[in-house]
């Protein structure tokens, strides 16, 4: 048995984005104006609080669209705008345009949920670097570089998180480096891991907290931030797409948002249901910089940042049971995220904070039972968030007949409060949406034609790789791989003939590659996991759910600066 340190702290934070910021923040402010007004009841004196990140710095693993409704913001740093929030650009102009393959349909008015006026477009990981900031300056340790790779219990009480090891071998034996993990022990640990969260994935299953829910429903978003020539779109302007490149059986969209110094954020967000083995992100989303309309807006400009991620849409019925014995779950490890609206930065931050109350109750009675913590649920359902949730409770499911229906079902929804597609319409995993290969194309060998390959050219379109360049992406290379394939027989047999290793295909930093041998045509699965940007597609949407992802070694991934 490994000797570790042991940590006590009172309440431990699980990742540093703005779900869990907020949520120290607003426990933070809680206790200090308690402790000010003379602490009726019971004075909350030398409360740790610690916040646990496994990026090299708060923010560098943050990546979002972004539009950012304020609202959360407000509350929680009333003058925002005094304390130089990095903000692009107020939203004034907003279309929504129909993409075909060559031209586009620009919507006469902005469908009502994706009306942004007042809302700001924001880089998510600025924001998180300086909500960081004041996180720090409230006296909240955070700690970066630190992954945490299982929960601690005490009997069904979860008691903390043991972070990893440093410094294991690629054949899995100590470097001269080695340091082994330290046991973070809390009153309260908080989940806000963001989407997929690994840690998270072992709660849902272990205390099935997903009995009785839809499961969790995914996009993955590949994004770049261009520099483009002054003029060609001001800061706050934004830009919703539908269509090209996406099929109509495809769920997603793309966006295009103005920011500061002549900076443009675009991405394409694709629906993990989707059902073409053959369909890669990555690709569809290079396509989409060729159509005309994007074209346009990017000539002469330069690609500057890179960067792609997972994001919740399963919505109000996947969200799963958030409270245990000693823990909550909050932000997009809870599917917090409204999917109609594109949004999920005010809803992360409002969970932190409604957690933070609850905590700060438990604190006060010292009681961190689950049935002291369940108000935390309770108020979330009842919260600004819960209700617009509610709302458009079916928006995703509504897809599954295709866009036109979505669109229709999905805005009729909207209109009538809900009052369209009232029960739960039920969905199963992404993994299992998967076509055979010969059901979509017809064949087991569909052409490059088919499938709609198409050639980078270094200037408006890149390779994996050179994308992979600019997210600043590095990782300590003699570490075990932090994908985990369970079992290797399945991707040379089963997953090869059925749907050609989609994972090749799925995963946007080309992580995963099959290496067929000349002559003998033996398969092997390589694993360039040095390359993987945390995006957590693959634990997603492998057919076979055969592959598990685990956070590396603390501090390696990407280095997000603007996304
Ligand atoms: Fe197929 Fe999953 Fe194996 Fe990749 S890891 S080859 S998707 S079974
Ligand atoms: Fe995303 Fe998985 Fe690829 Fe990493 S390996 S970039 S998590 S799909």
């Amino acid at each position: 048995m490994e000797e570790r340190d042991v940590m006590e702290v009172d309440v431990l934070f699980a990742g540093g984005g703005v779900a869990s910021l907020s949520g120290a923040l607003h426990l933070a402010n809680l206790i200090k104006k308690h402790n000010e007004q003379g602490g009726e009841g019971k004075k909350l004196d030398e409360i740790m609080i610690a916040i646990l990140e496994k990026s090299a710095f708060i923010g560098s693993h943050s990546i979002s669209g972004a539009v950012m409704d304020p609202v959360s913001l407000k509350e929680l740093v009333p003058d925002f705008l005094e304390k130089g929030a990095p903000l692009e650009g107020e939203v004034t102009k907003e279309d929504v345009c129909f993409l075909t393959k060559k031209g586009q349909i620009k919507a006469p008015i902005t469908p009502p949920p994706l009306d942004n006026h007042g809302f700001y477009v924001i880089s998510l990981s600025k924001m998180t670097e300086w909500l960081g900031g004041l996180v720090e300056e409230a006296g909240i340790d955070i700690f970066p570089g630190f992954a945490g790779t299982e929960v601690l219990y005490d009997g069904n009480r979860v008691k903390g998180i043991r972070t990893g090891d440093k410094g294991i071998d690629s054949d899995g034996s100590k470097k001269s480096n080695f340091e082994p993990g330290i046991d973070l022990e809390a009153k309260v640990t908080v989940f806000g891991e963001g989407s997929r969260g690994s840690l998270t994935k072992t709660l849902i299953e272990k205390f099935k907290l997903d009995e009785g829910k839809n499961p969790q429903n995914y996009v993955v978003g590949v994004k770049e931030v261009w520099e483009v020539p002054e003029g060609r779109m001001n800061p706050g302007d934004v830009i919703h797409t539908m269509g090209y490149p996406l099929k109509n059986d495809t769920y997603g969209g793309g966006f295009i948002y103005g920011m500061k110094n002549n900076m443009v954020s675009l991405g394409l967000m694709t629906g993990l249901d989707y059902k073409d083995p053959c369909l890669d992100p990555h690709r569809e989303f290079q396509k989409f910089k060729l159509h005309p309309y994007v074209s346009e807006i990017l000539k002469d400009g330069k690609m500057v940042q890179y960067g792609a991620k997972t994001a919740p849409v399963g919505g109000y019925f996947s969200i799963p049971k958030c409270v245990l014995d000693g823990a909550l779950i909050i932000g997009d490890s809870a599917s917090l995220f409204i999917s109609q609206k594109i949004k999920g930065i005010h809803v992360a931050m409002k969970s932190g904070m409604l957690a933070a109350e609850t905590i700060f109750e438990a604190l006060l009675k010292d009681d961190y039972s689950e049935a002291r913590l369940e108000s935390y649920q309770t108020n979330l359902y009842n919260s600004i968030i819960g209700k617009e949730l509610y709302k458009v409770r079916n928006f995703h499911q509504a897809f599954h007949k295709g866009l036109w229906s979505g669109i229709i079902k999905g805005g009729l929804q909207f209109l009538l409060g809900g009052r369209i597609l009232k029960n739960r319409l039920a969905t199963t995993p992404d993994y299992t949406h998967l076509k055979e290969i010969s059901d979509v194309y017809g064949s087991d060998s569909p052409t490059d034609e088919q499938i709609g390959v198409i050639k980078f050219d270094g200037d408006r379109t890149f390779d994996k790789e050179t994308d992979i360049y600019y997210s600043g992406t590095t990782h300590e290379e003699k570490q075990p791989p932090h994908l985990k394939i369970a079992d290797l027989n399945i991707c040379y047999t089963s997953c090869k003939k059925k749907f050609q290793n989609p994972c090749v295909k799925f995963c946007p930093a080309n992580v995963y590659e099959m290496e067929i041998k000349e002559g003998t045509g033996e398969q092997k699965m390589i694993l360039n996991f040095s390359n993987c940007l945390h995006c957590k597609t693959c634990d997603v949407k492998c057919p076979f759910a055969n592959i598990t992802w685990v956070p590396p070694e603390g501090g390696g991934g990407p280095k997000f600066t603007m996304l």
